[in-house]
């Protein structure tokens, strides 16, 4: 039987192509296919700055310190999340506060979001679920009233669209994190990207992912924060370079499989609202007896994965004060949720296997 994971990279000759050409130039790290990338990708976007980076995860930590958050500073994300988006206001010191999900997108509700505003609040971290963008004129308006920055997670939503325009362009942000680790829409084996319209946060993530070092003159470097080493390399950026150019592409056969799936599995899933024309990263269904359908699945070579066990519910975050209860919306969906394969090597044959697959363990 043929297997099936959930996601999967969509790699080419012309990727493998545009890989072994930087092996054998004079860079292969530092050279010129990095503000290639970065150019590309503020080309894509219509965002004025990129800084790519080692992965999405060091996107965020490096957002955090670019907006000198600080020890007792609150930051709020949703709860429906990979654990990064969280951790990162851990790293920069910060006081992580959730605000839950809205049942039919599953992405941060702006009502609940108003809930969780203190005067300790310092910024909020939507995350774009699945794809598809958040409400980020709501967001946005409310971040605006209470002198909040903004650091959209984009990390399932290089290709997505938000009222006609591209997620990354900061349109209502301060900046957006994407990842192209290989289950996301575009992959650089492991990396990321940070995109800003603001110059002197664009200055600082340059110098932050290199150790904080400023070039002076001749030899000579000062040292003037401390930073890290979160560069992409040119291999990654070059075979990101490839893949952006197929992106569009892969947006359009991915919302093919979801549009396949919703008319012929008729299980309840995602909403799509108006504003919103995404690049879908996962498919999520709610099923009833979520296990047993994970179990039968695995055993009909369908390896899938469920998005997310809420981050305030892991032991660690347990530990700093949450609990289980704390967040229903999001505990009810991930309590039902399982995302089925979605990736644009999927053809029609496949499709139809699956979802006669998945009808057989209903
Ligand atoms: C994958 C993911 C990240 C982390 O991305 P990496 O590039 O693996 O660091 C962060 N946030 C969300 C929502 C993700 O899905």
């Amino acid at each position: 039987m043929k297997q099936y994971g959930y996601g999967r990279q969509s790699v080419d000759f012309a990727d493998c192509w545009a890989v072994l050409k930087v092996l054998k130039s004079n860079f292969l790290t530092g050279g010129p296919k990095i503000k290639e990338f970065e150019d590309a990708l503020c080309a894509y976007t219509g965002a004025r700055y990129c800084v790519s980076v080692s992965s999405a995860t060091a996107g965020l930590h490096l957002a955090m310190l670019a907006l000198n958050i600080e020890s007792g500073d609150e930051i709020i994300t949703s709860p429906l999340t990979f654990l990064a988006s969280a951790n990162c206001v851990l790293y920069g010191g910060g006081t992580v506060r959730f605000a839950d999900i809205e049942k039919d997108t599953a992405n941060i509700s702006p009502v609940e979001i108003v809930k969780q505003i203190t005067p300790r609040t310092k910024g909020i971290i939507p995350v774009h679920f699945a794809g598809q963008s958040c409400a980020m004129e709501k967001i946005y308006g409310l971040a605006k009233e209470h002198n909040l920055f903004v650091v959209e997670d984009a990390a399932h939503a290089i290709g997505s669209e938000y009222q006609g325009k591209k997620v990354g362009s900061c349109e209502f942000s301060d900046m957006t994190v994407f990842s192209f680790h290989p289950v996301k829409t575009i992959t650089t084996g492991e990396g990321g990207a940070i995109t800003t319209n603001n110059k002197e946060l664009y200055e600082k993530l340059v110098h932050l992912r290199s150790h904080g070092l400023y070039h002076t003159q001749n030899w000579e470097y000062e040292m003037r924060d401390l930073g890290f080493n979160y560069r992409l390399n040119d291999m990654q950026a070059a075979l990101g370079l490839s893949q952006l150019q197929k992106l569009e592409r892969f947006k359009k056969r991915r919302r093919e499989i979801v549009r396949f799936y919703n008319e012929n599995l008729g299980l309840p899933h995602l909403a799509e609202r108006d504003f919103s024309n995404a690049c879908f990263h996962l498919y999520p269904v709610l099923v009833e007896k979520r296990k047993e359908f994970y179990q039968k699945a695995q055993k009909n070579a369908l390896n899938l994965q469920v998005h997310y066990i809420p981050v305030h519910t892991q032991p660690y975050y347990r530990g700093r004060g949450f609990k289980i209860g704390d967040f229903p919306n999001a505990e009810e969906f991930y309590s039902k949720s399982i995302s089925l394969p979605l990736h644009s090597a999927l053809t029609d044959r496949d499709l139809r296997e699956i979802v006669k697959r998945v009808k057989s363990i209903l």
